[in-house]
This record gives C-alpha cells, sequence and structure tokens, in this order.
C-alpha cells in the first residue's frame, strides 16, 4: 500500500476484486473478513471480529471521540444461480466494467468507503470523530446473528453511533443519484379455512371453504391501504399463494389456504394490519360457517429518517461531486437499516442495483470510483460541521 504522510492509499477496485474472490456465499465468510480485517488495521482501525451463532462479523472503529459516523454493509453474497458468462468468483474486469456476485451488493462499497475513509487520514491529526465500520456476513440470510447483535453488543459496551451510512446498492443508475432515507415495513400473512368435506351432490351436508376464502381474498386483494404519506408511497398488498389441493371432481374440500404479503408504510404497525385482517376474517367466517385462521409474521417495520440536517449534509455533498441532488426514496424492500434506525439517524447510499441478485452481477469501475469520491466527500464533510 503507498503511503502519502499519515494517509494510506488503498485501490478501490483492487479491494472489491480481492473481498469479490472470496466466495462468502451466506453464511460462510470465506475469508472475506480476515481479508478486510488486515487492511483495516493496516489503517489503524481497531478491529473486533464478532461471531454469533455461525456466523462472522466485524466491528472496526478508527478515532476514540466524537462525533461518530458509522459505515454499515455486509460482505455475504448471495448464490451464484445460473446463466454467468464469467466466473462469478473471478472479479474479472472487462471492458471497463467489474463482474462477479458481490460486485453491486455490496462489496464494491464497502471497498470504495475503506478506500474514502483511508483518504480521509487518521485522527486526531486529520479529523476530530470516529469512523467505524459494522459489517456483517448475515444481511443476505435470516439476519439474526449479524447487524442486531451487534448493535446489541455495542450498546452494552456503551459505544454510541451519531449517524449511520448503509452500502445497500440503492442508486438507480449512477452512484448518489438516490438516497434511501426509509423503507418500508414488510409482513406476511397466512390464511387457513376450515369447512367440512362433502360430496359435491349433497352441498348442504358440507360447509365450502372455497367461496369463504375467495370471499375474503377479493375483500383483502381490492382494499386500498392508503394514499401514501408525505415521504412514502401507497401501501400495497400481493397474494403469493391459493391453495386447495384437491384432484377429486366430487369432493367439497375440507380446507383452502392463502398467503399474502403487505409492504407497509408509515401509516401502518404490524398489529394495526393484523387487527385489520382478523376483522375482516372474522366477519367472513360469520358469515359462511367456516372456522379461519389468521396467522402472521412480520419481516420488517417500515423506517423513516426525517429529512433535517444529516439527510442535507448527505445531499449537498452528493451534489458537490455529481452536480445533482439526489432523488430521496424510501421504496424497494428491506436492509439492515430497519435495525440501525433504532440507534441514529440513517440513510443508504451505494452503487446502482440493476445487476443485484441476478447473474452477471456487475458495477462499471467508474461508478466504483464515482462512489469513492462521494464518500470521501461525506467523511471530510461531517467532520468539518458534524451534523449534529
Ligand atoms: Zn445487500
Amino acid at each position: 500500500m503507498p503511503t502519502s504522510g499519515d494517509r494510506v492509499e488503498i485501490d478501490a477496485l483492487a479491494l472489491a476484486q480481492a473481498l469479490i474472490r472470496r466466495p462468502s456465499v451466506t453464511p460462510k465468510d470465506a475469508g472475506a473478513l480476515d481479508m478486510l480485517e488486515a487492511v483495516l488495521k493496516e489503517l489503524g482501525f481497531v478491529v473486533h471480529r464478532l461471531p454469533f451463532g455461525d456466523i462472522e462479523n466485524l466491528y472496526a472503529r478508527l478515532g476514540d471521540d466524537g462525533p461518530h459516523l458509522c459505515f454499515a454493509g455486509h460482505t455475504d453474497v448471495v448464490p451464484v444461480g445460473e446463466g454467468w458468462s464469467t466466473d462469478p468468483f473471478a472479479a474479472e474486469v472487462k471492458d471497463g466494467t467489474l463482474y462477479g456476485r458481490g460486485a453491486a451488493d455490496m462489496k464494491s462499497a464497502i471497498a470504495a468507503f475503506v478506500a474514502a475513509a483511508a483518504r480521509n487520514g487518521k485522527p486526531p491529526e486529520k479529523f476530530k470523530g470516529a469512523i467505524s465500520l459494522l459489517i456483517t456476513g448475515d444481511e443476505e440470510g435470516v439476519a439474526v446473528n449479524g447487524t442486531v447483535k451487534v448493535l446489541e453488543w455495542l450498546k452494552a459496551r456503551g459505544e454510541k453511533i451519531n449517524h449511520c451510512i448503509v452500502g445497500e446498492p440503492t442508486s438507480s443508475a449512477h452512484a448518489g443519484d438516490t438516497v434511501k432515507i426509509g423503507r418500508r415495513g414488510s409482513i406476511n400473512f397466512k390464511l387457513a379455512v376450515k369447512g367440512v368435506q362433502g360430496h359435491v351432490g349433497y352441498p348442504q351436508k358440507a360447509k365450502n371453504p372455497i367461496p369463504a376464502l375467495a370471499g375474503l381474498v377479493s375483500q383483502l386483494a381490492t382494499h386500498k391501504l392508503d394514499k401514501g404519506s408525505e415521504h412514502f408511497d401507497p401501501s400495497t398488498l400481493a397474494f403469493t399463494s391459493l391453495d386447495v389441493g384437491n384432484d377429486a371432481t366430487n369432493v367439497i374440500p375440507g380446507e383452502a389456504r392463502a398467503a399474502f404479503n403487505i409492504r407497509f408504510n408509515d401509516k401502518h404497525t404490524p398489529d394495526s394490519l393484523t387487527n385489520w385482517v382478523k376483522d375482516r376474517a372474522a366477519i367472513i367466517a360469520q358469515e359462511s360457517g367456516c372456522e379461519i385462521t389468521v396467522t402472521s409474521q412480520t419481516s420488517g417495520v417500515s423506517f423513516l429518517t426525517a429529512p433535517g440536517k444529516f439527510t442535507q449534509l448527505i445531499s449537498d455533498t452528493i451534489a458537490g461531486i455529481t452536480g445533482q441532488s439526489p432523488f430521496f426514496s424510501t421504496s424497494g424492500g428491506t436492509s439492515d437499516a430497519r435495525f440501525i434506525k433504532d440507534v441514529c439517524p440513517v440513510v443508504e447510499l451505494g452503487l446502482a442495483g440493476a445487476t443485484m441478485h441476478k447473474a452477471d452481477e456487475c458495477v462499471p469501475v467508474a461508478e466504483i470510483a464515482a462512489l469513492t469520491d462521494i464518500y470521501a466527500a461525506v467523511l471530510a464533510a461531517y467532520f468539518a460541521k458534524p451534523p449534529l
């Protein structure tokens, strides 16, 4: 690593390639965090390895004082799948584009942030405050032994984070064109309607669960949950399954099932939605005489980092680099920001994610450089005038 004064220069592309060459498909780490640890130690970070269950995690901090800006991300990647035209773990650059599993989601962003931190130099000479990286190996999986546990560990140590950037691939065409300031929540429901099985010729002696379920499905699917809120699109409800599993033409089945997912904004909570579904089900159960069971499982609550000093700093800094203010978005799936939001204001700022989780996942090398410049400028602006 070439050094100039107390700054160590990191080549973000080379680091991204080295990370991609560690095939860290959840829950495997494959040496990805070992490599990151070595690089961060070289930069003066104090590194803690935090294994929970079968998951490797890393927390690294540079600087003892506040304010404290944390970068959160993950080194785990989703399985390769099929249809690649290159080796997904070779990290080849072809025509100015880096290919590999994790190129977009999100090893290149980690590399960009490490390079930006290196450029920012060491405290207390170059800045006052602390930079940390919270990197988990359990984002693409069940997310039980990752960020949640590291945040608990930080809390137990009395370590306070003031602001956090999550490096998920949230941009749309170019790094920094979109910043996520919130995410919708996600909740899965299962409906089971129990009637009484019988002969189709004697329906009066049976209780058919299918019309009851169809009625409930229709009511739920056509209901408008809301019209959206100040920062969010309208909530959506999508059925994913409708099952009877009955091949007999002369039998009224005893049970019918359905499943659906709701992506909800800040106008709802998991409880309010569950109560709504249960109320609708109770009415249909009474009308039909069938027994209806509703079960739900929340996979993430919605969150919003209300626009303020921190989001303004991010926006102004990006505009200074790219010439355009980012679009603040709250769309898309869930991320570990759903856990971090309980600790401090959090935004998601990373590469464009068009190829994430797909075959031939890739990112233009110029985009990695652009994101490095953005992260470096955010660090400089943050410590020059902390948004506290
Ligand atoms: Zn990701």
